[in-house]
């Protein structure tokens, strides 16, 4: 028997990244045995940063994950939204009215430092955790993963945590579906101490101020990295932009950009923008193509004992930040839908409810993350006033108050960052399996 006496399940998660990581934490807490295949011989220091919205925060709290990512000095006081041109703030996200409303702040995590504090949490919690291991074949009837070189792991669940090009897909639908390419994007970091000493670009140094600037068809978010001492830039290009680079079919993380295109293609913006970009070294610009899926018919293989997560099966554009925010919860989610089958048997039924509590939730952020695109890359013209103005007046209105207690909060993300992933789940599992 699990945690809270319900049974205790052998669940084989495929991957190692955020989504399979957190999601080992939150089976194991349960009280579930987790076996976690990576193919990777060790853990990849790639990656920028990724924003940790207040619902997951909560959620890696109860995992003992999410002191430890503060005391990485990931805390930051806001978002400033930012015009093109001139650098005015459109609007402002703030971290502090965040923790007054929401009881947590979004967290800004360079992803390997952020993926390496749940693997320690993992390795602490006795998850077995196999690296190098690579899947020669998955079959979701019994169900059972054949790695290369022979070997057969049992299991009650297979969990694909595999990513955008991930294998466990094909097991679950039966077929494959090739991920949408289209976005672009420059993957950048800018000397801090060149910058620090530069009288125009110091203050995008000094400040706790994560700042992301909007113009047609391209935008840039930017922090500073103090245990680092860099300046860290994500530039995002829409497919349409004519402006956009020109990138090989597969990119990693490896692949090298063109930092001089960069440059060009942001010289029509905010002359600090600018300058800090002339602070990169050639050798600090990586060129990635963003990936995203379709909606995809099912998360959750015939047999039921196969499912997907994370960017296995909702990859999507970048623009609302919260592609690894949705693994994490999946994670949490699958964990409090597995502990109510009470047999094996009832396994199936567990995972179709997982499939549709999240799966709602999660393609309803893919669309709003495509129409967060659409709106920050608006051309100038009225379209453009308008969207100013909307947030100009969401910023003097709705955040320079904490709503009183039954008020309704009417920030526009109160949706995404409100929503209380593990309460929802148990409302709607008590619905199919009766209450706790
Ligand atoms: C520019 C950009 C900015 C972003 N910013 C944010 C942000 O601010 N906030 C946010 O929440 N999200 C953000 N995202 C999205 C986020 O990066 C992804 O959604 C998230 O990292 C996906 O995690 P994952 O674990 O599902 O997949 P991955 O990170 O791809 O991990 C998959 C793992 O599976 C392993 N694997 C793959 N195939 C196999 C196999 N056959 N056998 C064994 N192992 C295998 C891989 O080696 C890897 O370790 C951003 C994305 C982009 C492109």
């Amino acid at each position: 028997m699990g945690a809270s006496n319900s049974p205790s399940y052998h669940v084989v998660i495929v991957g190692a990244g955020i989504a399979g990581l957190s999601a080992s934490i939150a089976l194991t807490l349960k009280g579930h045995k987790v076996t976690i295949i990576e193919r990777t011989l060790a853990l990849q220091n790639i990656g920028s940063v990724l924003l940790i919205p207040p619902q997951v925060s909560r959620l890696l709290d109860s995992y003992g994950v999410f002191t430890r990512l503060v005391e990485k000095d990931m805390v930051r006081d806001g978002l400033d939204w930012l015009r093109y041109a001139d650098g005015s703030v459109l609007g402002k996200t703030d971290f502090t009215w965040q923790k007054g409303v929401y009881g947590y702040p979004t967290l800004a995590a360079p992803r390997a430092e952020y993926q390496s504090v749940l693997y320690e949490r993992a390795l602490e919690l006795g998850i077995n955790i196999r690296l190098g291991c690579k899947i020669e074949g998955i079959d979701q009837g019994s169900p059972s993963l054949t790695l290369i070189g022979g070997e057969v792991i049992m299991a009650d669940l297979i969990v694909g945590a595999d990513g955008v090009r991930s294998k466990t897909r094909a097991a679950v639908l039966g077929e494959d579906f090739e991920p949408i390419r289209g976005d672009k994007s420059y993957l950048c970091r800018a000397d801090g101490a060149a910058m620090r000493a530069d009288p125009l670009t110091a203050p995008l140094m000094e400040a706790g101020i994560l700042r992301s600037w909007w113009g047609p068809g391209r935008h840039l978010i930017a922090l500073p990295l103090r245990r680092e001492d860099l300046y860290d830039m994500i530039a995002v290009f829409d497919e349409a932009y004519e402006g956009k680079p020109e990138t090989p079919l597969h990119t990693n993380w490896n692949t090298k950009g063109d930092v001089d295109h960069l440059r060009k293609a942001f010289a029509d913006y905010d002359p600090r923008l600018r300058r800090a970009l002339d602070y990169v070294p050639a050798d600090e610009c990586r060129l990635w193509n963003i990936l995203s899926l379709p909606d995809l018919p099912t998360w959750v293989s015939p047999s039921g004992n196969v499912v997907i997560l994370g960017d296995a099966a909702h990859a999507m554009r970048p623009y609302l930040a919260q592609g690894a925010a949705m693994a994490v919860e999946d994670g949490a989610v699958l964990a409090e839908c597995l502990s109510r089958a009470e047999k094996v048997d009832e396994i199936i039924k567990a995972m179709k409810a997982y499939e549709s509590i999240r799966k709602l939730r999660a393609e309803k952020l893919k669309n709003a993350s495509e129409e967060s695109g659409v709106e920050k890359h608006l051309p100038d013209g009225e379209q453009q006033r308008q969207r100013d103005e909307h947030m100009k007046m969401v910023m003097n209105t709705l955040l320079t108050k904490i709503p009183a207690k039954g008020e309704k909060n009417m920030h526009p993300m109160h949706w995404i960052m409100g929503h209380d992933v593990v309460g929802h789940a148990n409302v709607e599992l008590d619905k199919v399996f009766g209450t706790k």
